[in-house]
């Protein structure tokens, strides 16, 4: 089945045109050939021949993307990206996710995520020693905040320290669950900078610092262990590594404000993310209703089948709509943190459900590997806790309604 994507009246031109053109890609050169280009993440056993026959679909998939001015949409023009603004990378994001495209377009987190940090705290030795290679394909990176001893979801207690000694910090510390760790040339490390002793509330203590993996002291313990299956979200010790003091990111203490920088835009493509592939799961079970026979008839014949399809519908659009007007707040510059938490909570819990009810009509075949909605369900149920828990959004928008409430005024929820 191919993408369905009408022009979208009330954004602009460029948005409209950079959908069709995407979805355009999606639907000729990437669902057509899904199974043979995804083969090898669902730990199938491949030949040698596959692994060639694959490898050349995805460079000419490159290769087109490239010609239609589409690749590394986050990037800018200057450093070989499409140069898209916040609601066109936003809007995008959504095409993608249906189709599973991110790595093909040049979008490969965690790599995406630093090369914006780099290209908006790097020096231009940084950029031209880290950035362009990171762009280019020639390395690979990896972004080490959150410790097994320590809450995630707090990062200012973080205890990894960051000393100064002559022209060089002296790192000590232990994180986990840094993405992409097996392959990582270098990681971008939160360390704690200054006053290690003080209080731990104090978000001007936090610095990021290059470290390059083949310094000495930069331990990779292991591959955790995610659903079951063996991951590069690493367990890494840090322990007495050195680096210049010219590796540290932005000014001493900017290391809160850059996460900040990453996860504040990221939540809405994260977002559009999960729409994307609630799309592509109602796609597929909407499909399935229309040629499954069970007893004496079609599943699209039967009330909690459609009831599915009324369901998922509404948890689609009700997430969208939320998101998309939480990114024309961002863009227009309003302040939309509590629109951000809102749909970091509600938009992941409809993607759950969503998926959960395609599973639930394709039957067997729902939970297997043949079938993007398995990873899908996995995916769903860990952006719950990743990038701020469901509790701590939940916290923060009972926080600003609570303050506005204190302040003698009510929530315009027009506004
Ligand atoms: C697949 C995957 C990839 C990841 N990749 C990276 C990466 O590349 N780099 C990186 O640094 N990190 C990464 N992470 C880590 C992720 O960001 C953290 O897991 C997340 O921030 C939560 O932190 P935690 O696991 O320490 O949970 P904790 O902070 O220990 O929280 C546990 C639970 O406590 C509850 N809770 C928390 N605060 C409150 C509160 N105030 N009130 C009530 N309940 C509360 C919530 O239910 C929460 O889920 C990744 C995680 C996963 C699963």
């Amino acid at each position: 089945m191919q993408m369905t994507v009408e022009p979208i009246p009330n954004v602009s031109e460029r948005i409209n045109e950079i959908r069709r053109l995407t979805a355009r890609i999606v639907s000729r050169e990437i669902l057509p050939n899904e199974s043979m280009l995804w083969r090898m993440q669902s730990g199938e056993k491949v030949s040698p021949a596959d692994i060639e026959a694959a490898g050349e679909v995805r460079s000419h998939i490159k290769e087109t993307v490239r010609q239609a001015g589409l690749w590394a949409p986050h990037l800018p023009e200057e450093y070989g990206g499409a140069g898209l603004d916040f609601l066109e990378l936003a809007y995008m994001n959504e095409i993608l996710a249906y189709g599973m495209a991110a790595a093909l377009f040049g979008v490969v987190a965690p790599n995406s995520g630093n090369q914006s940090i780099l290209v908006k705290y790097g020096t231009d030795e940084q950029k031209e020693k880290w950035l362009l290679p990171l762009i280019d394909g020639r390395m690979e990176s990896g972004f080490s905040m959150t410790e097994p001893d320590q809450a995630g979801s707090d990062p200012r207690s973080l205890k990894t320290t960051a000393r100064r000694d002559g022209d060089e910090w002296v790192i000590n510390g232990h994180k986990w669950f840094t993405s992409n760790g097996l392959r990582a040339d270098f990681f971008i490390v939160m360390c704690r900078t200054e006053d290690v002793d003080g209080p731990a509330d104090a978000n001007a203590k936090m610095t990021q610092i290059i470290v390059p993996r083949d310094t000495p002291g930069v331990h990779i313990l292991r591959g955790i262990n995610v659903w079951g299956r063996d991951s590069d979200h690493c367990e890494i010790r840090y322990e007495d590594v050195r680096v210049p003091l010219d590796n540290q990111l932005g000014r001493t203490g900017s290391g809160h404000q850059a996460a900040q920088d990453r996860l504040g835009a990221g939540r809405i493509y994260h977002c559009m993310n999960s729409i994307g592939q609630m799309w592509r799961a109602f796609d597929l079970m909407v499909e399935r209703m229309m040629v499954r026979e069970v007893h004496g008839g079609l599943l699209e014949t039967k009330q909690f089948m459609q009831g599915f399809i009324a369901e998922s519908y509404m948890d689609i659009q009700a997430a969208r709509l939320m998101t998309i007007n939480c990114a024309e707040k961002m863009a227009a510059g309003l302040d939309a943190r509590t629109d951000i938490s809102s749909i970091k909570v509600f938009v992941p819990a409809a993607y759950e459900r969503v998926v959960d009810r395609a599973i639930q009509v394709w039957g067997a075949a729902g939970v297997t590997g043949d079938l993007p909605l398995a990873a899908m369900y996995q995916g769903a149920r860990t952006l719950r806790l990743a990038d701020g828990p469901d509790e701590v959004h939940r916290i923060l928008i009972a926080k600003n309604v609570l303050s506005r409430y204190h302040a003698g005024e009510g929530w315009d929820f027009a506004s």
